[in-house]
């Protein structure tokens, strides 16, 4: 498949932290079906973040989307997605990370969080 396993470099943490942050804020605010802790087949979750991400069926399956696009950009370093020629979000996908990314990025404004507001995506 072409992903490299575990060894991440700080820039990619940074933005599956930031993914997996902007996700379960979402999922926690807006949905309220069953929950699990989200698991990832290329990496411990907890080690990158400490804690465990609580999202549900839907957040999870564009969470490893997401995550899998990014650990998959073929560019180093990788460019702000709005400029990248080539857009790894399509469709359904896309409409709903950028949902999800005004949201929790609202979100965290409302509560000072400016430090993690997103470089990632537009
Ligand atoms: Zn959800």
């Amino acid at each position: 498949m072409g992903l490299k396993k575990a060894n991440f470099s700080e820039k990619e943490k940074d933005d599956i932290r930031t993914l997996m942050k902007f996700v379960g804020i979402y999922c926690r605010e807006n949905h309220n079906g069953e929950k699990t802790p989200f698991s990832f087949k290329l990496f411990d979750v907890k080690e990158i973040e400490k804690e465990e991400i609580f999202v549900c069926a839907d957040c999870s399956r564009l969470l490893t989307y997401g995550l899998t696009m990014r650990l998959k950009c073929p560019h180093d370093p990788k460019p702000m997605c709005k400029k990248c020629d080539n857009q790894c979000y399509h469709g359904e996908y896309k409409s709903k990370i950028r949902e999800v990314m005004k949201f929790s990025g609202m979100h965290m404004i409302k509560r000072g969080r400016l430090d993690l507001l997103y470089h990632y995506f537009a």
